[in-house]
């Protein structure tokens, strides 16, 4: 089974944290809408396996498309690919995008997931974070989605951000919990050069914050949200039971995926391939690459994405995989972390345990092997 992601690079205010492939020059998007088109027709091979299980729409801002776009490619995957077996297709959406009449629209197409993007609760951290709604618009956002039929709802938190902790970060727990969405990200904030957060972090003007609150906040949040009955699948994502991304969680299990768009990137079992991050280069039909992946490739992106899941790496599968040398090579250099406690062996899985998931990237580059 495989997905499709189309990636909408349009945003019309560019966050301060951010460096998704994305721009505000919005004059373009009819133009980009009409070249993803012809990318699917060019890719329509790309895929080994043609059932398609899930679409996503991500940005960008996929709620500056009128909402009939997003049946236009739904209708078009399924003239090139057998869409039987597909039943989530997810939006993007920003709070201040989704008017009533936006809604009931998008209620009538193929959409029925709505990926919202809100990140806190309150004004103070919008406006740092240069965000383009407020809390209250984020709230109303969330119960309009509801009352237009949207039951599967997710929303995106961040924490980490110095100086909008403590009481910040138990309202932001407090509006989620009452909003009853059905899945929840909640990523730490990453300062990144290119952004204007790193622009201000260069220049000494942006604080992070240490490793002991990180694992406060992030065990904050954990706790309330696994007590609300959340299962925490993924590092950063929490489900109520049945809810878990569908579209996502096939990435963390290797399989096979189409990105459409600018920035967009695609995987088919054997090689990795990307598009130009930028519009400009993307309509010229520039800026594309490739890799084939090596063994050693294959195998620590297996050890990656499945030590960030809650169920863990099944060893049996790595065996079949890679075999039982490597298998053993996996167990032994676990060891160590086993005795340390930021892992653990059970039911023929490795994982890696919920408090030790902020440090799981120096746990899993441990394990890497390079040939
Ligand atoms: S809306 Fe999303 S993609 Fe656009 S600038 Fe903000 S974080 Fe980046």
């Amino acid at each position: 089974m495989a997905g499709i992601y189309f990636h909408i690079p349009f945003c019309k205010r560019i966050c301060a944290y951010c460096d998704f492939a994305r721009t505000a020059d919005l004059r373009r998007m009819p133009e980009v809408v009409e070249a993803m088109h012809r990318e699917m027709d060019a890719r329509r091979g790309y895929l080994h396996d043609r059932r398609i299980r899930t679409l996503y729409f991500g940005g960008g801002t996929p709620s500056l498309l009128p909402p009939a776009e997003f049946d236009r490619f739904a209708e078009h995957a399924a003239r090139l690919f057998d869409m039987s077996a597909a039943g989530e297709c997810t939006v993007e959406a920003n709070p201040d995008d989704l008017t009533a009449q936006y809604l009931r629209e998008l209620s009538r197409t193929a959409v029925n997931r709505l990926s919202i993007g809100i990140q806190s609760f309150d004004d103070a951290a919008l406006r740092f974070m240069n965000r383009r709604h407020t809390a209250a618009e984020a709230v109303d956002a969330v119960r309009r989605a509801q009352d237009a039929g949207f039951d599967n709802i997710t929303v995106d938190l961040i924490f980490g951000i110095d100086g909008f902790g403590g009481e910040v970060l138990e309202r932001n727990i407090g509006a989620v919990l009452a909003l009853g969405v059905q899945h929840v990200s909640a990523y730490h904030l990453t300062v990144e050069s290119g952004t204007a957060f790193g622009r201000r972090a260069a220049r000494g003007e942006l604080r992070t914050v240490d490793e002991q609150t990180s694992e406060r906040e992030f065990l904050a949040l954990h706790e309330a949200l696994t007590a609300a009955g959340y299962e925490h699948y993924e590092v950063s994502n929490y489900a109520l039971p049945g809810f878990r991304a569908r579209h996502n969680s096939s990435y963390w299990s290797g399989d096979e995926y189409l990105g459409i768009g600018a920035g967009a990137h695609s995987f088919d079992g054997r090689s990795r391939r990307w598009a130009a991050p930028t519009v400009g280069e993307y309509l010229a039909g520039r800026g594309a690459g490739e890799e084939t992946l090596s063994v050693a490739d294959r195998r620590n992106e297996m050890i990656m994405t499945a030590l960030r899941t809650a169920d863990g790496l099944c060893q049996e599968r790595f065996a079949d995989a890679f075999g039982r040398e490597a298998a053993e090579r996996l167990a032994e250099a676990a060891q160590p972390w086993i005795r340390a406690g930021a892992m653990v062996s059970e039911g023929g899985k490795l994982r890696i345990p919920a408090e030790k998931f902020l440090v799981s990237d120096s746990v899993i580059e441990s394990l890497f092997e390079v040939e």
